[in-house]
């Protein structure tokens, strides 16, 4: 029986899965790191909408098991394409066909003292953290490195957390290059801007975080907070052993992959681990794209143990939100301009549609009806 390799139990991971579960005799394993398939898009929720980190988890054991696939919790530290092996922090694993789906990860281009002192975002068990240190502390200073989604997304959400819990504070967002948000249309930064002013975010552009000695941040251009909390969302990588592996990657070491999502003889990649090139770009990481690569993948596996024709990735752009959690997201979607209370009903539609079973989907919508409220 040929043996398939899934890393990484995420949105591509999973949608592979699906696919290759419904082809019978292939031997199916899961590698993930982590115990549980996290919800990423809502992490920010969980602070600025009070979501349970129960609503945005499932067990991958329990996931796989129902797919007839093994789940193997344990690390991929590097792989030898030539030998067909995985090396895992306990033990390796072979494999004739593998699909890496390992996703993206906080990047601290080596800055270990921000490493070790800055809050980030890459599961739930961050988000719990942070919110925790929230909680426990009264912080004068919040300072968001980086201006992408991410950061705008969490700065919002904790001036919403604060203003509920009557305490105020600065928040700052700091960001390396001349404008927030990099290449989105300028009507975007324009709207998400006002939107900061509005919840009284400061924003300092042409700025870089510099280090933190115990509660006290030090920014580019003399400038220092005491009493600060940091959050660090200004780059993300792919895991380690992708970093290793001789292929063609991009800076942030997503591998290349061809229109079929391989990237070496019955290898594939899918998901923040893929480098999809697509006319003059790259498709952004994103959910969406996640689930059509994982899903073209898994079908791919099938052919090529068929010894058919792969099938070609088509991907479909939906568009794209930046909710924000005072409600006055932007976005476009299908090729509409959004603004306003709408972009954000349908970054929700869109999530609650792709969490992951009905008990979860059913706690994110009675979590957001109640807003937060205890
Ligand atoms: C805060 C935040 C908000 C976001 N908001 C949105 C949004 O609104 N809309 C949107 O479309 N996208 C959003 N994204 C991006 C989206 O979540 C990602 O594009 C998507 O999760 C990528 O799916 P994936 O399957 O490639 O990776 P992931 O979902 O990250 O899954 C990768 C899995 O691989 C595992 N793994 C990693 N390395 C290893 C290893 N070496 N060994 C074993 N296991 C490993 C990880 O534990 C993880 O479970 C957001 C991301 C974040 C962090």
């Amino acid at each position: 029986m040929k043996k398939v390799l899934i890393i990484g139990g995420g949105f591509a991971g999973l949608a592979a899965l699906k696919a290759l579960s419904r082809q019978k005799g292939l031997s199916l394993s899961l590698v993930d790191r982590k115990e549980t398939f996290d919800f990423l898009p809502l992490l920010p929720d969980l602070i600025g909408r009070g979501i349970k980190p129960q609503a945005l988890t499932c067990r991958l054991g329990d996931l796989l098991k129902s797919k007839g696939a093994d789940f193997i919790n344990d690390e991929v530290v590097s792989l030898d394409l030539e030998k067909r092996s995985a090396f895992l922090s306990r033990g390796s694993l072979d494999f004739d066909y593998l699909i890496a789906a390992s996703g993206s990860q906080t990047n601290f281009y080596g800055n270990k003292n921000i490493e070790t002192s800055a809050c980030k975002l890459d599961a739930v068990t961050d988000a719990v953290s942070l919110l925790k240190r929230l909680k426990e502390n009264d912080f004068s200073n919040f300072i968001v490195a980086g201006g992408g989604y991410t950061g705008i997304e969490v700065a919002s959400a904790l001036r919403v957390f604060l203003r509920r819990s009557r305490r105020s504070a600065r928040i700052i967002i700091v960001e390396r290059s001349p404008a927030i948000l990099g290449p989105l249309p300028p009507w975007m930064k324009e709207y998400v801007n006002t939107n900061l002013k509005g919840l009284k975010i400061e924003v300092y552009l042409n700025s870089s975080l510099e280090r933190i000695e115990g509660g006290k941040t030090f920014l580019s251009q003399n400038r220092s907070f005491e009493e600060s909390m940091v959050i660090w969302t200004a780059g993300v990588e792919t895991s380690g052993y992708l970093q290793g592996l001789k292929v063609e990657k991009n800076p942030q070491g997503r591998v290349r992959v061809d229109e079929f999502m391989s990237f070496s003889e019955g290898c594939f990649a899918a998901g923040d681990a893929a480098w999809f090139l697509r006319g003059k770009g790259a498709l952004r990481m994103a959910v969406q794209f996640s689930i059509a690569e994982g899903y073209t993948a898994g079908l791919n596996v099938i052919r090529s143990s068929q010894g058919k024709k792969l099938k070609l990735l088509r991907p479909l752009d939906l568009g794209m939100i930046i909710p924000m959690a005072n409600n006055l997201s932007c976005g476009n979607v299908l090729g509409v301009d959004l603004r306003g209370r709408l972009p954000t009903l349908l970054h929700f539609i869109m999530c609650i549609y792709r969490a992951c079973g009905i008990t979860n989907k059913r706690e994110i919508i009675i979590n957001l009806l109640q807003g937060g409220r205890k």
